[in-house]
């Protein structure tokens, strides 16, 4: 991966870059930055997660002069959530050059934004289709200087039926704009959009990753959740220079387990409930190596960029394959190699078989592991029996896979066609993402 310092970016931006932890280029920056600094229209088309926010952001903030007072840029998203998002981001790249972001977006109170707008302070607005149509309408947004327009997640803008709404924008924009277009999808209406709106842009693919890297060995345990902290501990002791991430599914999974751990190795956790001073200082340790071990989940773990880590251990599968993928890469960056261990509970065959197919190989089975899969449960079966428990101790204790719920409790069906039954299964917390808020 490339360095943002090898690009010819003004110097506020780098530094701005640099005070947000972003290094390197993720690959749609790499495609899409050098062409973008040089001004054409242009579609990108990368997955979600991919860093596209940047990858427009960054060169558009470094291409503006600060304090021009005009609407330089407009950028439309699909969802008041997303604009505020986008906004927080590109006021991050802009910080140090000056250069400032205003979301715009219904239901929020309209005055402060037009008043924010008659200030025009703001270079860049970013905005849900419907509202900036309505400020084009009242006079209150002056779209008259604006040279670059960027629609980001074009492909939900069109679900959501924003079509007729972003053609009416585009009526209101000077010519010799250049339209910027980025989405996770290309459908045959973004290829209209394209087609009639932008100028020969340049096309950047990149390809969801369904292939990992082959300096990674990848291994699997099938293991009994109440087990894992004993062979967590058993496989720490084998290699004594282990420098990794474990990576469970709930924040009360990550504290239970680093508790169980603590007095064994050197290692902390990383949650969403932390103070941001102690991250920090958890992040230090981890990247000095006085911590050999971080336990965290996905969410927290984004953006994590440790060398020469030695192991990435999956406590229980991840969700997705895309999640697997992103997860195991933290380990043998640069060519070195890495070792991917995942556990896996005794009835999470078909999570297995169905990561293997998403990543086009097999996982090896750890030699030393003696369990086998069992058959599923019934449906229903309560493996989810005695809610509240952590992810590694509800036991079934030994009932037998096709037993009946002993103690009666609270039964939770799984839902057919997730890939990983183990989302959900803790404290009545339903998805990660809820678990790190
Ligand atoms: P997308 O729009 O492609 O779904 P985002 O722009 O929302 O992705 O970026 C996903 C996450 O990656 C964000 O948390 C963002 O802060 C982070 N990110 C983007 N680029 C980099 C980078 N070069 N280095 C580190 N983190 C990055
Ligand atoms: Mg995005």
């Amino acid at each position: 991966m490339t360095q943002f310092q090898t690009l010819p970016l003004d110097a506020a931006v780098l530094k701005s870059l640099d005070q947000m932890g972003y290094h390197e280029m993720t690959p749609i920056q790499e495609m899409a930055i050098p062409k973008l600094l040089t001004g054409q229209d242009f579609l990108g088309q990368a997955p979600t997660g991919t860093g596209k926010t940047a990858a427009f952001g960054i060169p558009l903030i470094s291409r503006l002069q600060a304090g021009s007072g005009t609407i330089d840029a407009l950028i439309l998203g699909p969802t008041r959530e997303l604009v505020q998002q986008i906004a927080e981001e590109l006021n991050r790249i802009g910080a140090e050059k000056g250069i400032q972001a205003l979301p715009i977006f219904g239901g929020e109170n309209v005055f402060v934004q037009k008043e924010a707008l008659r200030e025009r302070k703001a270079q860049i607005i970013v905005g849900t289709p419907g509202r900036v149509l309505d400020h084009i309408g009242q006079v209150t947004m002056d779209l008259s200087q604006t040279r670059m327009v960027i629609l980001d997640e074009a492909d939900e803008m069109l679900d959501m039926g924003f079509r007729p709404d972003i053609e009416s924008i585009f009526k209101h924009l000077p010519g010799g704009r250049e339209t910027w277009l980025f989405s996770a999808t290309v459908s045959p209406e973004i290829r209209k959009i394209a087609d009639q709106y932008m100028y020969h842009p340049e096309e950047v693919r990149i390809q969801p990753q369904t292939k990992t890297a082959e300096n990674i060995q990848q291994m699997y345990y099938v293991v009994k959740d109440e087990e894992k902290h004993r062979l967590l501990r058993q496989i720490v002791k084998e290699h004594p220079d282990m420098y990794g991430i474990v990576f469970c599914q709930t924040k009360r999974d990550v504290v239970l387990l680093t508790r169980k751990m603590r007095d064994y190795y050197p290692i902390d956790c990383l949650h969403g409930a932390m103070a941001q001073g102690d991250r920090d200082q958890v992040m230090d340790a981890f990247r000095s190596g006085k911590l050999k071990l971080l336990v965290s989940t996905d969410i927290m773990a984004r953006g994590i960029d440790v060398d020469n880590l030695t192991h990435v251990i999956n406590y229980s599968p991840p969700h997705d394959p895309e999640s697997y993928i992103h997860r195991i890469g933290r380990t043998a960056r640069k060519g070195e190699t890495g070792v991917a261990m995942t556990f896996f509970n005794p009835f999470e065959k078909r999570a297995l078989e169905q990561l293997e197919r998403r990543v086009k190989m097999g996982l090896q089975k750890h030699p030393s592991c003696e369990l086998e899969f069992e058959d599923a449960p019934p449906k229903g079966f309560g493996r989810y029996q005695g809610q509240g428990n952590s992810g590694f101790s509800h036991g079934r204790g030994g009932q037998k896979p096709n037993g009946h719920n002993p103690n009666g409790q609270k039964r939770r069906p799984r839902r057919s066609g997730n890939p990983n039954p183990v989302a959900g299964q803790t404290g009545g917390t339903s998805s990660p993402s809820s678990a790190e808020s």
